[in-house]
């Protein structure tokens, strides 16, 4: 394991400069229990990891096996009972509220199953409301050029009733881009689409990883699914069951989806 890292210094957002540049997770004897009044129940059980910067990843498992809990804790969502959450150079365990709530404004952008779009802002508007929740603007991508990348040039000025499932979510695509995040996560992306559209999620999703070079990082239950992935982590009752590294990513048009 990194020493470097886990003798780094950073640990805002503000001063962000991993020391390990090629890393852009790594965690270390992480773990997560919820408690409900006297319960305690232990949900992931030591994880430890290393993701490189630039990757299309993958987090496979059954349900139930702490996928979600997984993806919160390393996009800063929730916080690890235990052990080191290095992303992006910052040890989240270590930040306060206030600097976790930027690193995730700042660095980092999220789609779920359900897509959340303000529903009396059009896709343009609400792609908008994305790039104006990070406080450098500069450092944000044109919203006309998010919307040609998603095939959405011409839905632009529609409301989210105006449109499928499948724009929708792409417009939280959208949304999740403007401030050209470093990492974007995307919580069972394709679950409420069918399958033409959860199709075109998917390859949305491995564009964007190609052009804007962003992390990408899906949870999904469907191991078909996970052939689009470059790597894939396969959960199993809170623990890492395998790493596989997969050298001939499928393409999501091929890939079977029953
Ligand atoms: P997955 O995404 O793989 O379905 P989750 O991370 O959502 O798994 O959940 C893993 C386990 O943790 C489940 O048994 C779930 O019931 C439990 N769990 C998840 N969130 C909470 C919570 N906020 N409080 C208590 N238990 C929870």
């Amino acid at each position: 394991y990194s020493k470097e890292i886990l003798e780094g210094t950073i640990v805002t957002t503000t001063n962000y400069k991993p020391k390990v540049d090629k890393h852009v997770i790594e965690l270390n004897g992480v773990r997560k229990s919820y408690i409900t009044g006297d319960l305690e129940t232990p949900v992931l059980k030591g994880i430890d990891i290393i993701l490189d910067k630039g990757d299309f990843i993958v987090i496979l498992g059954p349900s139930g096996s702490g996928k979600t809990t997984f993806l919160n804790i390393i996009s800063g969502l929730d916080k690890a009972s235990e052990g080191d959450v290095f992303v992006l150079g910052s040890n989240l365990s270590l930040l306060k509220d206030s600097h976790l709530t930027k690193f995730r404004r700042n660095n980092v952008g999220f789609i779920f199953q359900q897509y959340n779009l303000l529903t009396n802002l059009t896709a343009k508007e609400n792609a908008e409301v994305g790039e104006n929740l990070s406080r450098d603007k500069t450092k944000g991508l044109s919203i006309t050029d998010i919307f040609e990348t998603i095939g959405m040039t011409e839905q632009m000025n529609k409301y989210p009733h105006q449109m499928s499932g499948g724009q929708q979510q792409r417009v939280s695509i959208a949304r999740a881009l403007a401030k050209n995040p470093d990492i974007l996560f995307a919580d069972e992306p394709t679950g409420a689409l069918d399958e033409e559209m959860g199709r075109k999620v998917l390859e949305i999703l491995v564009k964007v990883n190609k052009k804007y070079k962003t992390t990408v990082i899906v949870v999904t239950h469907n191991p078909n699914i996970a052939k689009i992935a470059n790597t894939i982590i396969h959960i199993k009752n809170g623990l890492i069951d395998e790493v596989i590294k997969n050298t001939k990513p499928a393409d999501p048009k091929t890939i079977d989806w029953s």
